[in-house]
């Protein structure tokens, strides 16, 4: 095996002898599955793109699979973990790439992550369900645009990637799919079942891509948030019923054309955008 620069790939033990000499059963309470597949976590490393000396910020390394496959790519890492059980393998993991692995023992949530990694950094995360989406609204809802990353490749469960990705008119399509969609480029990379991870969790889960998009100016987070709040609150219920409580919102649509008939789920994310804009006073 070769890094993305061609050098060769230190020899490093199986992840399975790596957990049991260190320990570490998976702890239900921080959500733990892991990946010990090789050829998976090569899979899950090339989604960013090419990472030759590119910082990648990696969020819950665990035992360390995805961190050897960031690191066999020939990328520099900065991994935050928050079980301190992960930290003497993922020590053992940084000896075998000197200068190249930065470990913070700490909670991702509470973290400052630009400063940490740096801008331009790629942003890679295995993620228990609840903190994965947390914080893919905290990435996606930074104030400054561009943000400090350059992409994002988290693993979710599947039915939170469909979330992400939907189209106008589908079941999944809502509040997370229009911040996703007006902040980024966001795809579905592939899925993964469930037997790849140890222990297996109940459900299919999905590796998501997002690249930041240019953001159109005129428009607030806050009133996106708000006007889609509003409009998904009652998804099925007509616009003019779901906005009429959120000052501005139904003169904002009455000015940009939209038929206060329709309903939040059947308007596309531009849509939603041009509306907000209006509210914003653009
Ligand atoms: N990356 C490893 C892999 O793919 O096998 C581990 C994935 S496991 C699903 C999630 C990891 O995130 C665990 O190591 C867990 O301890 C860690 N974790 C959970 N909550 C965290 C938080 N708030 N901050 C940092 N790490 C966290």
């Amino acid at each position: 095996m070769t890094t993305g620069d061609g050098a060769a790939r230190p020899p490093l033990p199986p992840l399975r002898e790596v957990i049991a000499r260190h320990g570490l059963s998976a702890s239900k309470a921080l959500g733990q599955n892991f990946l010990l597949d090789g050829q998976l976590l090569d899979r899950i490393a090339r989604v960013p793109g090419p990472l030759d000396d590119r910082t990648v910020y990696e969020v819950g390394p665990g035992p360390g699979g995805l961190t050897r496959a960031l690191l066999g790519a020939g990328a520099r890492v900065v991994a935050v973990e928050r079980d301190d059980r992960c930290l003497p393998a993922l020590a053992e993991l940084g000896d075998a790439y000197p200068g190249r692995l930065r470990v913070i023992a700490d909670d991702a949530l509470k973290i400052d992550e630009a400063r940490q990694a740096g801008a331009g950094a790629h942003i890679v995360a295995n993620l228990p369900y609840n903190v994965g989406t947390a914080l893919l609204v905290r990435w996606l809802t930074a104030p400054e645009w561009p943000p400090f990353w350059a992409s994002l490749t988290l693993m979710f469960q599947k039915e939170v990637a469909e979330r992400i990705v939907a189209v106008p008119g589908s079941d999944a399509y809502g509040r997370l799919a229009i911040l996703a969609q007006w902040r980024a480029q966001a795809r579905l990379a592939f899925t993964v079942h469930r037997s790849a991870f140890v222990p297996p969790p109940k459900v299919t889960s999905a590796v998501v891509h997002l690249v930041p998009a240019a953001q159109p100016p005129g428009v607030t987070v806050r009133t996106i948030e708000a006007l889609t709040a509003a409009a998904f609150g009652q998804r099925r219920k007509m616009l003019r019923q779901s906005l009429k409580g959120l000052p501005g919102a139904l003169d904002a649509l009455a000015a940009v054309g939209i038929d206060p008939a329709r309903r939040a789920e059947t308007l596309p994310v531009e849509a939603f955008v041009a509306v907000a804009r209006v509210m914003d006073g653009g």
